[in-house]
Order: C-alpha cells, then structure tokens, then sequence
C-alpha cells in the first residue's frame, strides 16, 4: 500500500486513540455523564456535512457533478464502506445507487434489515475520471471526514466493500480474498471485509462467500442486541 497513505490513516488512527485516551469515543451506555460529553464533543453528521461544504479540498471537485457524503441511520450499528462514488452516485448524490447499489441494498435486506437502518459511506466523496483508483492526495483530503463520520456514528461493526475499501481502512497491501471473513479492529470498532458488490456482479460465483460474510456480521449483531448493548 502507498506509504503516504498508510502514513496518513496512521496518524489519523493515532488521534482516534488519543480522543478515546480521552474518554471521547465508545462508552458503556451506562456512563452517561461522559456520554454527554461525546455529544458534546464530537460533531454530528450534519455539522460534518456542513463543514465539508462545496469542498475543493483535492482536484476531484474539478470533475465531479455532486459531492456523495453517504446516507443512512445517523445511530447506525452497522456502517458500510465501498471505495468511491461511480456514474450513477455522481448523478443522484447518493451512495450505492447503480446496480451494485441494488445489489447492496439485497444483501443488505438478506441479513432482515433495511438500507434506512444501516449507514453507508465511501472512503472518498467525489466520483474519480474514468472511476480509477482514489489517489493519495484524493484519500489525505478526503478520508478525515470519513473518520469523523465513523466517530459521529460509532457504528458496532463495518463491513468494507472491496479490496480499496478494506486495504485502506487497514492499511495493509493484503488480497480482498485474504481478509473477506474476517474480524479487525479500527479503534475499538469492528471491521469485517467481504466483495464490492461490483465485484460480485461479474463474479456471481462469489455471492456466497458474501452470504457467510453478512451471516457472520448478522449473528454478531444479535449477539450484541441480547447482551443489551445495542444503542437506540
Ligand atoms: S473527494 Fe473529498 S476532499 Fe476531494 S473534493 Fe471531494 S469531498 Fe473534497
């Protein structure tokens, strides 16, 4: 993976660290002074929104038609994140809209929850020519606002769609087939890679592992709802 990348989320991830050394990040649901103090503290969703604007923060606002800055359930327990925004996201404004958007919202509704109670976001907002790879300018601009949204959120787990979604989050150079399947930790979060749905439209064979991967994230969803730790 890109140096300059991994130096990037590096630095970021030690800043995570940092604000939860601070008592700011995921807390038991009982200590709700100090929960206050997150809400307090860590800017929602929509003043992240706000503070990204018409963002010309890298040359990706040169060519895009809207900015695509994810949508869902803002207390979302599960939060999904593919690479960046395609034709028909760009057009719309909306993440996962073209047939792997279709695709997504199925396997999305194959594990009994809707598109609305889940969050979904990519790691860069703008729509790259040609839908090429992100670049490490790009993702440098781009991806603290992706972290803040993580910490508005605080999601249970994160699926990452694909391999530039996973390898990012992860900063590792591992294969897409490597990681699918399994648990990482981003700050005390918990991240389980599985296929881009894109990925999946031109290797149908493939489905199934995604089945064991939302089954997986399913179960580990139920697991956390019995033991009462599921937030409203
Ligand atoms: S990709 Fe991100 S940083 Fe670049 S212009 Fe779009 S919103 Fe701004």
């Amino acid at each position: 993976m890109n140096d300059r990348i991994h130096e990037v989320i590096t630095d970021l991830k030690s800043y995570l660290e940092y604000l939860k050394g601070m008592g700011i990040g995921v807390l038991p649901a009982s200590e709700k002074k100090e929960e206050k103090m997150i809400q307090r503290k860590s800017p929602t969703l929509e003043e992240i929104r706000k503070e990204l604007g018409d963002c010309k923060r890298c040359k990706l606002h040169r060519t895009r038609r809207t900015i695509v800055f994810g949508e869902g359930n803002e207390k979302a327990r599960l939060l999904f994140i593919g690479e960046g925004p395609g034709y028909d996201e760009d057009v719309q404004g909306r993440p996962f809209v073209g047939k792997a958007g279709q695709l997504l919202t199925k396997i999305i509704q194959a594990i009994h929850l809707e598109r609305e109670e889940v969050y979904i976001a990519n790691i860069i907002k703008c729509r790259p020519p040609q839908n090429r790879n992100p670049e490490p300018d790009e993702i440098e601009s781009c991806f603290p606002f992706l972290m803040k949204q993580i910490q508005a959120i605080q999601p249970r787990i994160i699926c990452a769609l694909g391999t530039f979604a996973a390898q990012t989050l992860l900063q590792t150079d591992a294969k897409i087939t490597s990681l699918r399947g399994k648990t990482f930790d981003l700050t005390g979060i918990k991240v389980l890679p599985t296929y881009h749905p894109a990925f999946l439209l031109r290797n149908p064979d493939k489905k199934r592992e995604v089945w064991e991967d939302m089954k997986q994230i399913s179960e580990w969803l139920t697991k956390e709802e019995a033991k009462g730790s599921t937030r409203k």
